[in-house]
């Protein structure tokens, strides 16, 4: 059973992992009269304590999350999962009886880069070829090892000898993917059961270490993320990015029930045919979206008459469904 049954819904928290894009999580859901909750590493606790618009900041570590679901529930408290929380806490995060706002059972489905990239293709969306061996794929490849975070344990071999040895190190499970040429794209968007549709929210593009620094032939292509920039798109761009956006969304629904539940994103590389390859999804709040933070995203205006960004709109999500007794149809 849902947790949030039991709920008052006029004494709402909002919880989350205090890292990632947990600053602009917690302002709105402050801004939205909601109690905030920042789950704090020990050493970060002073930094997140020094906002008065976070009510309490609770040490946590991955393996004391477990005995912290008792005294969220009695908060009535609502955990906004986040790229770093699935990340650092892992399958302990589905298996919490809190109720997690958004679809619990797809940040497990996440994990397994073989399902993940089903579900793309299940969508009709663009995505890069995929091989099972070194033998049989074609170059240039990016292998990406199944435990990577924030881009790091990729790798990209040019010829097939590097592909062939480079993957005869690995210990760990990895996927390898034709390595596809253009510029990376990244679209956050927000499926919203509140109002029944799915909107396109912004998007950005990631700074990476070794492949956007200043090493020209100095050193090999890493992926590691330092932060974001944001990205205006050719408006032409816009209605297949939507329809991709909804596509996936249906795909979610077939698949994971009860679907897509608040932000997401594809991550994708644009090619100079304007072919858009979407080579990962995230089914939670991305860091890109903290380029509008406070600010918020152009796109956001075209449905709301005024720029928000994607805590206010999870915070408004969440103040909707409690109005209307339906917490239940944003939380699993
Ligand atoms: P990710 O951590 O999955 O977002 O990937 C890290 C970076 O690897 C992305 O920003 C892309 O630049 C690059 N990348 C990942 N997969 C591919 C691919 N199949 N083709 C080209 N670049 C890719």
């Amino acid at each position: 059973m849902n947790a949030v049954k039991s709920y008052d819904p006029e004494k709402i928290s909002v919880a989350t992992l205090a890292s990632h894009t947990a600053l602009q999580i917690l302002l709105a859901a402050h801004k939205h009269g909601f109690r905030t909750i920042a789950l704090s590493a020990e050493v970060n606790m002073p930094f997140y304590k020094s906002f008065s618009f976070i009510d309490e900041v609770w040490p946590v570590t991955p393996s004391s999350l477990d005995k912290m679901d008792s005294e969220l529930i009695s908060r009535n408290a609502v955990i906004i999962p986040h790229g770093s929380m699935v990340e650092y806490f892992g399958p302990s995060i589905t298996r919490l009886r809190t109720p997690i706002f958004g679809n619990r059972h797809l940040i497990d489905w996440e994990r397994n880069q073989e399902s993940k990239m089903k579900l793309l293709r299940e969508a009709g969306i663009p995505t890069p070829r995929t091989y099972s061996s070194p033998t049989e794929a074609s170059v240039p490849a990016i292998v990406k090892l199944y435990g990577a975070k924030g881009g790091r344990g990729y790798f990209l071999a040019r010829n097939r000898e590097e592909l062939a040895l480079k993957c005869s190190t690995l210990t760990e499970p990895y996927i390898i993917q034709e390595y596809v040429i253009g510029v990376p794209a990244y679209y956050h968007y927000f499926s919203s059961k509140m109002r029944g549709r799915i909107e396109i929210f912004g998007a950005d593009i990631r700074y990476e270490t070794n492949v956007d620094g200043r090493i020209p032939g100095l050193a090999d292509p890493t992926f590691v993320v330092v932060g974001n920039l944001p990205l205006t798109l050719r408006e032409s761009l816009l209605p297949k990015i939507l329809k991709y956006g909804e596509a996936f969304a249906e795909a979610v629904e077939r698949n994971i029930p009860p679907g897509l539940i608040g932000p997401y994103c594809l991550e994708s590389i644009i090619r100079d045919d304007m072919e858009i390859v979407v080579f990962e999804y995230s089914g939670r709040i991305v860091a890109g979206t903290n380029v509008y933070a406070a600010l918020g995203s152009p796109y956001s205006a075209l449905y709301f008459g005024k720029p928000i960004d994607m805590g206010e709109r999870i915070a408004l999500e969440i103040e909707e469904a409690a109005a209307g007794n339906r917490l239940e149809d944003v939380t699993t």
